[in-house]
């Protein structure tokens, strides 16, 4: 077992000034692949979604897919960049199993969008300004599993196989500038600012940004900067970090590795790494490459891009309202405190409880359910809030049978937990439970007569004046109805009956 050299955090942070470089991979949503026509679903059998373009057959020429670069021009405009009024791709040749065609086709010293700049809000409401330096087009690479060794990892794999479905799906890389001065905040930076852009990248409906599914990951550069230097350290970059968690931790464990190396007089060397989330710890890579590695080259096969100011312009007025916008507005729609509005965001509520309103419920019904009920249910069982096999529609149902008085909460939870647990929509549940209110007051009569008989001297009070004493009565009702009854409904019908 090998042990890892750290530094305490704080004292990182008397001798170093971290620098952040993020950089996020995003598979953008388009129906085909980036220059060919096949289909880009996700899951589908190994190597069903192939081509002679994506496999890289000699002779097959690439088409660019027109959908994949208004993606990226708004994603450019989104972030703020300027948009480049001509642009090329470029071959990366580098070889890999993973990669047919022996390059990728991306953007180089032309990308569609740069210099751009995104504001980022932290948890305690401090706003950090990061600098975009670029977003630009390529293509993903096929997928490689190695089979047969402990760590999934090619090193002591008996073999691999490759899927290349994935070889060509549409990404864009969006680059910072290097992010300074953000001291001990930086892995909470580097999460907010992943955050924000998955909140960003899905407000434009781009990309299904799904972390876990690799649809958005992760690449942070880290580097040390000694209080008194005047230039960048050593940067290494943990790549396919997949999880927004892991970015902050992946972040803050490479501070204290960098700084026990150069405390001990050691240097870092240029080079990706991996970051295991069973430890928290990440592990050498290969050495980085230099872009001269990669003799980059203008793709002889595609045209330029060349989008016109009419097109640009048209596409900034598809622009939805921005995330933080609609928080903003949706802060004041439902009378949200600061506090209240950062746990909705905090717990992945907000989208749903919009959509549930849109379904018919009022916000504070809204609120309730995903915040008091669903989120702990969500808690115990390990999954985000989203994940939750119920969905807004049907938290508005449950909310509606409750408003009409056809559902008591208690009988409302227990709807919620048969829906939870597979047994279909809302009214299913109730009927299939038998869980509606008892509406009918015969019935409640003969209970209500049963218990006022049971407890004689209880009902002298209540005929003497003592409505207080009802009470009794009522929970014997609620009892002998297995809570099916409406408490309000009881005590009204108790009292007309000892009038
Ligand atoms: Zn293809």
């Amino acid at each position: 077992m090998s042990t890892f050299a750290v530094l305490d955090y704080d004292e990182v942070l008397e001798r170093f000034d971290p620098v952040l470089g993020l950089e996020v991979h995003v598979e953008l949503n388009t129906h085909t692949k980036m220059f060919c026509g096949c289909p880009t679903a996700f899951g589908a059998e190994p190597n069903t979604q192939v081509c002679p373009t994506c496999l890289g057959l000699p002779g097959s020429l690439p088409v660019v897919n027109a959908m994949a670069v208004e993606s990226a021009i708004r994603i450019g405009l989104a972030l703020n960049c300027e948009i480049a009024p001509w642009c090329r791709f470029a071959r990366k040749n580098y070889y890999y199993p993973d990669m047919p065609k022996n390059f990728q086709t991306s953007q180089y010293d032309e990308p569609i969008a740069f210099n751009g700049s995104f504001a980022v809000t932290l948890d305690d409401g401090t706003v950090v300004e990061v600098g975009i330096e670029r977003a630009h087009m390529e293509e993903d690479t096929g997928k490689s599993l190695h089979v047969g060794g402990a760590t999934g990892r090619i090193h002591g794999a008996d073999f691999s196989l490759l899927d290349y479905n994935r070889a060509g799906v549409p990404l864009i890389e969006i680059v910072t500038k290097p992010i300074t001065g953000t001291g001990a905040r930086a892995p909470e930076v580097a999460r907010a600012y992943v955050t924000a852009l998955r909140d960003l990248l899905r407000a434009l409906d781009v990309s299904d940004v799904r972390m876990d599914q690799g649809s958005l990951r992760c690449d942070a550069n880290v580097s040390l900067m000694r209080k008194d230097a005047t230039e960048f350290g050593t940067r290494t970059e943990t790549k396919n970090v997949n999880s927004l968690r892991s970015v902050e931790r992946a972040v803050r464990y490479e501070m204290t590795r960098q700084a026990a190396l150069l405390v001990d007089g050691g240097s870092i060397l240029q080079e990706t790494r991996h970051f295991d989330e069973s430890t928290g710890t990440t592990s050498a890579g290969r050495r980085k490459e230099t872009s001269e590695d990669y003799r980059y080259f203008p793709e002889p096969d595609l045209v330029p891009i060349a989008p016109s100011t009419e097109w640009v312009d048209k596409l900034r007025t598809t622009l939805p309202e921005m995330p933080w916008e609609r928080r903003r507005r949706i802060q004041a729609e439902w009378n949200l405190t600061d506090l209240e509005l950062r746990d909705l965001v905090n717990a992945g509520a907000v989208d749903l409880i919009a959509a549930t309103v849109d379904a018919g419920a009022t916000p504070a019904e809204a609120r309730a359910w995903w915040v008091s009920y669903l989120s702990q249910e969500a808690n115990s069982r390990g999954v985000e809030l989203a994940a939750l096999p119920i969905t807004p529609p049907q938290v508005a149902r449950v909310a509606a049978l409750v408003a009409d008085g056809k559902l008591t909460n208690k009988l409302a939870r227990e709807v919620i937990d048969g829906v939870l647990a597979g047994e279909g929509e809302p009214d299913e549940v109730v009927a299939a439970r038998n869980l509606a209110v008892v509406s009918d007051d015969s019935a409640l009569y003969a209970a209500i007569d049963e218990a006022l008989a049971a407890q004689p001297d209880v009902a002298d009070k209540i005929r003497s004046g003592k409505v207080a004493a009802a009470g009794a009565i009522v929970g014997a009702v609620m009892k002998a109805t297995k809570g099916q009854a409406d408490a309000k409904r009881v005590r009204e019908l108790i009292l007309e009956r000892c009038q």
